[in-house]
């Protein structure tokens, strides 16, 4: 499923090529039926929240957008092909065409709706104004597992399952480690580390927590130290994986011990 950098790059290409333009909006499918409201409207925002993007049509409504596990979003120059039958909206200006597939969400929300969104979506690593505070608040008295905490929106909105691995295995904390047993530095290093990591992937495009500075190209299977991994790029010691809040949950034993101190 995508994670948050995925989103928040979404949100910069889509304003860069259709800001300030008015949108030709349909949606080829028919499943959304706010397309005949907005079609003619000009884009007027767009935002990620954590795993949600939004689009404005200034007066006319905001585009709720969850991509899910197979949504997808197609740029195309112009003459841009026709749509597919699967195509959930489609958004035309004078140059470019955007094609949405198969996403879990697209709606028209009213200002309230957006509010109650917000309302239910944790501190997101690559928000300027996120509410790292309440973040801290929340983890610091649950009893659940950091890894728990760790993917829960309400909690941190943008973080999904690679990221997840990859930041306690940075910081070397066990999966299973209650997040209440954190301590405040830790749980800043953690933000910390979150932000650098997911404001990489914006630029990037894709996940690579290895440092690669000056390298063009880091190789799939060399762009984590432990998610999807067998053995652990740290230490080389053998991955083990769990289920963790439903997910599977990768981590290495020798560099994240379980310290119940
Ligand atoms: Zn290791």
């Amino acid at each position: 499923m995508p994670e948050g950098h995925t989103l928040h790059r979404l949100a910069l290409d889509l304003s860069r090529d259709l800001l300030g333009n008015v949108v030709a909006v349909s949606s080829p499918q028919g499943r959304f039926d706010g397309a005949t409201r907005l079609d003619g409207c000009k884009l007027t925002g767009t935002e990620a929240v954590g795993k949600h993007l939004l689009l404005r049509f200034g007066r006319a409504g905001v585009v709720h957008i969850h991509l899910g596990l197979f949504g997808r979003f197609y740029r195309r120059r112009h003459p841009a092909p026709l749509p597919r039958s699967t195509t959930r909206m489609r958004l035309t200006v004078p140059d470019w065409t955007w094609d949405l597939v198969g996403p879990t969400r697209c709606e028209l929300l009213s200002a309230r709706g957006v509010r109650a969104l917000r309302e239910r979506l944790g501190a997101d690593p690559l928000a300027p104004g996120a509410n790292v505070e309440a973040a801290w608040q929340t983890l610091s008295r649950s009893h659940r597992s950091i890894a728990a905490v760790l993917l829960d929106q309400s909690v941190f909105a943008g973080i999904g399952n690679v990221y997840r691995a990859e930041l306690l295995h940075l910081v070397r904390l066990h999966p299973e480690t209650p997040a209440s047993r954190l301590g405040r530095a830790k749980f800043d290093e953690l933000w910390a580390l979150a932000r650098q990591l997911l404001a990489a992937g914006v630029r990037e495009k894709r996940i690579v927590t290895v440092p690669h500075e000056g390298r063009r190209r880091v190789r799939r299977d060399e762009a984590l130290h432990v998610y999807g991994r067998t053995a652990c790029h740290t230490c080389g010691e053998r991955v083990t994986v769990t289920r963790n809040a439903n997910r599977p949950m990768y981590a290495c034993e020798r560099c994240q011990p379980l310290d119940l101190g």
